[in-house]
């Protein structure tokens, strides 16, 4: 079910049972501000998520009201997550849903990072 990205924070998302450890993950990266671990229901062969460690609902709450040290940080953390799995010379695709029309259905900020095969065009239906 998307969620309506303008409600507030739920700790009790699965990504913030993720970041407390409560739930396990591949993890594939942290630092003191992301955390990047493998998609469960990958849609190419390299599927990860990178996620900021503060409480934030969407890209639209993160840009709103993080601090410029957590922006930097996150912003980051998905550069060295993307050139660390090898990315960078084959290329490979950003997505972060927000709110009902794009299909967010978890309630806490995260990039998809999509790569390993050529990607194509990139298609709305
Ligand atoms: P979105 O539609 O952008 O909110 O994407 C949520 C993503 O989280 C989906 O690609 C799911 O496969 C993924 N996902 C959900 N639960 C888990 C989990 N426990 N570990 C890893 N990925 C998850």
């Amino acid at each position: 079910m998307p969620i309506d990205a303008t409600l507030p924070y739920d700790d009790q998302n699965i990504f913030a049972k993720i970041l407390r450890g409560e739930i396990p993950c591949k993890k594939v990266f942290e630092d003191d501000w992301a955390l990047a671990f493998h998609d469960i229901n990958p849609q190419a062969p390299t599927h990860v998520l990178v996620i900021p460690k503060g409480a934030y609902v969407s890209w639209d709450d993160f840009s709103g009201k993080a601090s410029d040290a957590e922006i930097a940080g996150f912003v980051r953390a998905v550069g060295q997550v993307s050139r660390a799995l090898g990315l960078v010379e084959p290329g490979y695709r950003l997505l972060a849903n927000i709110g009902m029309d794009s299909h967010q259905e978890v309630p806490h900020l995260h990039v998809h990072v999509f790569g390993g095969k050529p990607l194509g065009p990139m298609l709305m239906r």
